[in-house]
């Protein structure tokens, strides 16, 4: 059963929010918080329809949960809990494996319903099938044409994921980062791992991405998510879907019997300025993480800075936004995202196979992971461990590539 409402476009607003995925629902729920009145000042624009489907495997660590806890939203959708994960690379492999969840693997048509739902009901108007087609400066508004007519607004948030026509407007190139997805559901296969884990795969160093496992549930059945997430870097990056078919062989399945979902994803660069007076960016029409492509916990972490930001700027009478680039680089998540930037050169670059060894060897690096993508405290001990060995091999590497 859906709680969709017919919901009316205002004529005018204070703030449009284009998109309903999870950064424009954290931004709206953001606002909100920050003042209830707000609820009757912003409108959120969103092209489908509730429930509709984003090609996404869903893998939710459970410092997303954390995220949503403070947005006051619980949402109670079919997911599977997650105790760890497995790594494979040419160095070895490496399984981390936690007593408490990770996470959880949801289906986005239930979690962003979910999430819709709960924005409803603290009274946020979201306007489904209205595709926004152009924006225009209008004075000190902006003009939002959409397929449900016209709005005028005083800010315009760009929540509209990786195609956003809202940075298009903005005249924003389409970004460094660029990376492709592909993904399958399929039945489980004899050698998969425990249903609690989440395999990562990235055994080919000439692959600038990885392939995963995930475990899911698709109409109540038990069925496992792979794919593959190729990022467009260096010379000659891979086709992800003949890299995912030739994975889903390696497994044991034949990749004709699966419908195949494609979609494209944009990673976070730190030099763009991610806002202009009266227009600002959130979630992955600015930029996740490069690394990986996760971008859930990321795109909530958004809309809820700029929530508090934009509460914050009305209450200045100050929308020209000149340091949204520079708050998002300096929040907690920007922090990450501009540490995760870095690491796609070490990732992808000269420095794999020593990071593949740190990785490996070095058991308390992905415990690191485990505890950091579950939202937990990461033990000082290990980090200091962790940082000793990371020096003492980087320089090793380097000194053996310059003798
Ligand atoms: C194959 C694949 C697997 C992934 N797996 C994971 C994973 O396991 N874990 C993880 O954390 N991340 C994963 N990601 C990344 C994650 O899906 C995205 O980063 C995340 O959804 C970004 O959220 P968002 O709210 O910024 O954008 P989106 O979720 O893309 O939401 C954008 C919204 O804007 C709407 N919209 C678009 N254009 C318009 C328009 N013109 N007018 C009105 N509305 C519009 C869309 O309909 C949509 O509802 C994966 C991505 C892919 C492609």
């Amino acid at each position: 059963m859906t709680s969709r409402r017919v919901v009316p476009l205002p004529p005018r607003v204070d703030v449009a929010i284009v998109g309903a995925g999870p950064a424009g629902i954290a931004t709206a729920l953001s606002l909100v918080r920050s003042d209830p009145g707000w609820a009757d000042r912003l409108v959120v624009l969103e092209r489908t329809v509730f429930p509709r489907d984003k090609i996404c495997a869903g893998g939710l660590g459970a410092r997303a949960d954390q995220l949503l806890a403070q947005l006051d939203v619980q949402l109670d959708v079919p997911s599977v809990p997650v105790h760890g994960l497995t790594l494979h690379l040419p160095a070895g492999t490496r399984c981390a494996r936690s007593e408490l969840p990770i996470g959880r693997v949801v289906r986005r048509f239930q979690f962003d319903e979910g999430l819709a739902r709960c924005a409803r009901d603290k009274g946020i108007a979201i306007v489904e099938g209205a595709s926004v087609a152009s924006l225009h400066p209008d004075g000190s508004h902006v003009r939002i044409v959409s397929s449900k007519g016209e709005v005028l607004t005083r800010v315009v948030v760009g929540a509209d994921g990786v195609g956003s026509v809202v940075r298009r407007a903005l005249g924003l190139p389409a970004g460094q980062y660029r990376a492709q997805a592909v993904e399958v559901d399929t039945h489980e296969a004899e050698r998969d791992e425990p249903r609690d884990i989440l395999r990562f795969e990235a055994m080919d160093r000439g692959l600038t991405g990885y392939c995963w496992d995930f475990p899911t549930l698709v109409a109540g059945e038990q069925k496992v998510c792979r794919g593959a997430y190729v990022l467009r870097f260096g010379p000659e990056p891979r086709d992800a879907a003949r890299t995912l078919d030739a994975y889903l062989v390696s497994r044991g399945l034949d990749p004709r019997a699966f419908p195949h979902k494609r979609y494209a994803e944009r990673g976070y660069v730190r030099s763009v300025r991610y806002a202009r007076p009266g227009w600002l960016l959130v979630g992955e029409a600015a930029g996740v993480d490069p690394v990986a492509g996760e971008g859930i916990p990321q795109a909530l972490s958004y809309g809820e800075l700029a929530g508090r930001y934009l509460h914050e700027r009305f209450a200045q009478r100050d929308l020209r936004f000149e340091d949204w680039s520079h708050r998002v680089a300096w929040a907690f998540f920007g922090k990450d995202l501009r540490f995760r930037a870095r690491m796609v050169e070490m990732f992808y670059g000269r420095d794999r196979p020593w990071l593949e060894r740190v990785l490996v060897e070095q058991p308390w690096f992905l415990h690191c992971g485990v505890e950091y993508f579950a939202g937990r405290r990461v033990p000082r001990p290990w980090l200091w461990r962790l940082g000793w060995f990371a020096m003492r091999t980087w320089a090793a590497s380097i000194l053996s590539r310059s003798g």
